[in-house]
């Protein structure tokens, strides 16, 4: 399996954009002032490697809409981001934030660097350069970055620290930070935790299971996919495939997540599932169709396509992931009656402990692990429950229904705001 999706993320934004915007009976023009980008910034990342080499990255900070909030959204380092990409990503967090009904529209960064081919040092270097580079046009209450593919609480602290050099001490500039630094309790598991809700309550919904009942399989084993793997497992479910960029472990009568998190996790190893001794192997190509009750891509754009698409026994896809499924295969299990439950309300967990985080460095405060997470929860069902409804409403997809909901309140704002 190749990593580089066929069919680009820009492409599936662009499905799910115009099936949301015919149902909503959209003009033309808010058409256009919807999916254009607010602000885009492109700029030259330099770095010495610490072989003397020298090399350039390309940065990107796509800004796609401002209406209900500060922009937010995560900053990848990734070998594959490039503009088009940014800005697909940009514009789902800003129907991710309006579904989930927080005070902010949608943004996306990224630096074009495989984060695995560099030292601590050189990552520390790219990440200070490309914030100094893009610093004028972030903000607590302007624009507000987070963690992404390939970056976590380390890099938001060296952001945190290179914007308040030229700002002063800004907190709320960043979120995902180390809790030493300002972060909140419970927002590294948080997008895992969403997932995890989300899939128990569609699996109670849709299949009529209980969490004891349900065998998940997880493609991706960073963050969001160890998380879901491991919460799910807590809850009772049996998780029993679970896969990275490395490879990919099959059990049928379950496995045992929490040792795998600690295998991945260990001081020596290199955060990745390879050569993990407690399970039968499977391949990236037959991934998909491990037989289980609920799939959840949470790796990659593009995961599930037209040729993987017909393996796939699971009933019911949780995206995980942002984009991780192509329009042509969301079609056909549409058609199979697979339900998929969309990026914007199942990995929207992360987003919004990010702005509990972001409330609680504006207050100096810090809510307990236990209260954060109840909040979560709260927001989260609630958006569930309200893209339920319109689901029946619409007579539409899950995914057509959330993307009307969030689109129909971005436009709101900006017809308040007077903007067309
Ligand atoms: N990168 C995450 C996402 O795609 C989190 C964004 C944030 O917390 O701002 O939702």
């Amino acid at each position: 399996m190749s990593d580089q999706p066929t069919v680009t993320a820009y492409e599936i934004a662009t499905v799910n954009f115009d099936r949301a915007a015919d149902l909503l009976d959209l003009s033309p023009e808010w058409r256009t002032m919807i999916r254009t980008p607010f602000r885009e910034m492109k700029v030259e990342v330099p770095l010495y490697r610490d072989d003397g080499s020298f090399t350039t990255f390309i940065g990107y900070r796509v800004q796609h809409n401002g209406a209900r909030g500060p922009f937010k959204g995560g900053i990848r380092f990734s070998p594959h981001v490039g503009e088009q990409e940014v800005k697909a990503l940009a514009e789902t967090m800003t129907y991710k934030t309006a579904l989930v009904d927080i005070p902010f529209g949608g943004g996306k960064g990224g630096v074009n660097v495989d984060p695995r081919d560099l030292t601590q040092r050189e990552l520390e270097h790219v990440t200070r350069r490309y914030v100094s580079r893009i610093h004028l046009i972030l903000g607590p209450n302007r624009d507000v970055p987070a963690p992404d593919m390939g970056t976590n609480a380390q890099t938001m602290a060296w952001i945190v620290d290179q914007y308040g050099r030229q700002h002063g001490y800004s907190p709320a500039v960043v979120t995902g930070k180390p809790l030493e630094l300002g972060g909140s309790p419970g927002r590294a598991q948080a997008t895992g935790r969403g997932v995890m809700l989300i899939a128990l309550a569609a699996a109670r919904d849709h299949l009529g299971k209980a969490p004891a009942d349900l065998r998940v399989a997880v493609q991706g084993f960073g963050n969001v996919g160890m998380n879901a793997a491991l919460l799910l497992a807590e809850a009772g479910a049996t998780v029993v495939a679970v896969s990275d960029h490395t490879g990919g472990f099959h059990n049928p009568g379950g496995l045992d997540v929490a040792e795998l998190a600690a295998y991945v996790t260990r001081d020596d190893g290199d955060g990745t599932l390879a050569g993990y001794p407690g399970a039968e192997p499977v391949g990236a190509d037959d991934f998909m169709g491990v037989d289980c009750d609920v799939l959840i891509p949470a790796a990659i754009e593009g995961a599930i396509h037209k040729d993987n698409v017909a393996s796939v026994q699971a009933r019911l896809v949780v995206e995980g992931a942002n984009l991780p499924v192509t329009p042509e295969a969301d079609r056909q299990l549409d058609e199979r009656g697979v339900l998929v439950v969309p990026d914007i309300l199942a990995n929207a967990g992360g987003v919004i402990v990010s702005y509990f985080e972001w409330s609680q460095n504006f207050q100096q405060y810090r809510w307990s692990e236990a209260d954060v997470n109840e909040r979560l929860e709260r927001i989260l069902l609630k958006a569930y429950h309200d893209v339920a409804a319109k689901m029946k409403a619409l007579d539409a997809s899950m995914r057509e229904a959330a993307f009307a909901l969030a689109i129909g309140r971005v436009v709101s704002a900006e017809e308040l705001r007077g903007s067309l």
